[in-house]
């Protein structure tokens, strides 16, 4: 048995048991309860605050969790980072009033600033030789120049609509995040074993989300043209038509190369393009 803690409820619990889902591990939620066990893997589910989990998992309370790295960074806790999950992707940045000049990290020097992160900002202060004053404070951080706490601010930004409202920019990107599975550095065997297990279904659905599957018809002659811009995962199949002078190509292609790869097919005379997702994938 191993027991994983997620976030109970907040910006990773969706991403968390959708991936667990996906690795074939059902957990019903844990709406009102800390634990639960999964129905058909050896897996116990415990809900608690993000900001808990690096000090269970330190504590072996619980085997493994899944949070953001902006939080395992933070917390100090000696833990394992054994995968990055792809999801929750965030960043952290500094921030000052709109009108003012920025000049670069300088700026910074002699004032205060305030965050929920003090050791991250703390190490990009040390980073850049700036002295500053950090005033850790847990919500609302942006508020803080606007009645006179801070001069600028550390804070995770995803649109930065929330800065402008509070009339700020931001100014420099310090730490960008996202979900990770963390581990603890001394798992039995027993517990390894099933973390492997774990790990090998994660990056079967890592692969399978970043890929899709491609089928097209291509002319004969235009045959070697259209592999060459194909990647694929060994080398494509290709399976003749009925129609003489026809064949048919299957490959596998990576999501962020998608739409430029499609665009060369097209180009040198591919027809009936087909793209599927991919359930799941074991390279
Ligand atoms: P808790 O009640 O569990 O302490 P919280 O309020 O601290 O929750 P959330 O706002 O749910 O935390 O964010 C959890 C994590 O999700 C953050 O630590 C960060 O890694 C990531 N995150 C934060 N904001 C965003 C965002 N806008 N987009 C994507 N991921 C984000
Ligand atoms: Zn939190």
């Amino acid at each position: 048995m191993i027991r994983l803690a997620i976030q109970k409820s907040g910006r990773l619990s969706e991403g968390s048991l959708e991936l667990l889902n996906d690795c074939g591990i059902s957990v019903s939620n844990g709406i009102g309860r800390l634990m639960t066990q999964a129905s058909n893997f050896p897996m116990e589910v415990l809900f608690l605050r993000d900001d808990d989990i690096p000090q269970y998992v330190q504590d072996g309370v619980a085997d493994i969790g899944i949070l953001g790295q902006n939080v395992v960074v933070e917390k100090e806790r000696s833990i394992d980072e054994v995968l990055a999950l792809g999801f929750s992707r965030c960043r952290l940045s500094l921030a000052i009033p709109k009108n003012e000049n920025y000049n670069g990290p300088r700026w910074f020097e002699g004032k205060n600033i305030a965050t929920s992160y003090p050791v991250i900002l703390q190490q990009f202060l040390d980073a850049n030789k700036v002295k500053a004053s950090i005033h850790e404070i847990s919500g609302s951080v942006e508020i803080a120049p606007g009645i006179g706490l801070a001069e600028g601010i550390c804070d995770i930004v995803s649109s930065g609509s929330t800065l402008f409202s509070n009339g700020l920019k931001e100014v420099e990107v310090i730490f960008r995040s996202e979900a990770v599975l963390v581990a603890n550095s001394s798992l039995s065997a027993e517990k390894k074993a099933l973390l492997d297990k774990l790990t090998f279904r994660i990056n079967a659905v890592r692969q399978s989300r970043n890929n899709k599957y491609v089928l097209l018809n291509a002319p004969d002659d235009k045959l070697q043209d259209i592999i060459s811009i194909l990647p694929g995962v060994k080398s494509p199949t290709i399976v003749p038509l009925a129609m003489k002078g026809w064949s048919s190509v299957h490959s596998v292609i990576s999501e962020d190369k998608f739409w430029e790869i499609i665009d060369k097919l097209r180009d040198a005379g591919a027809q009936g393009i087909l793209i599927l997702p991919i359930e799941k994938m074991i390279v």
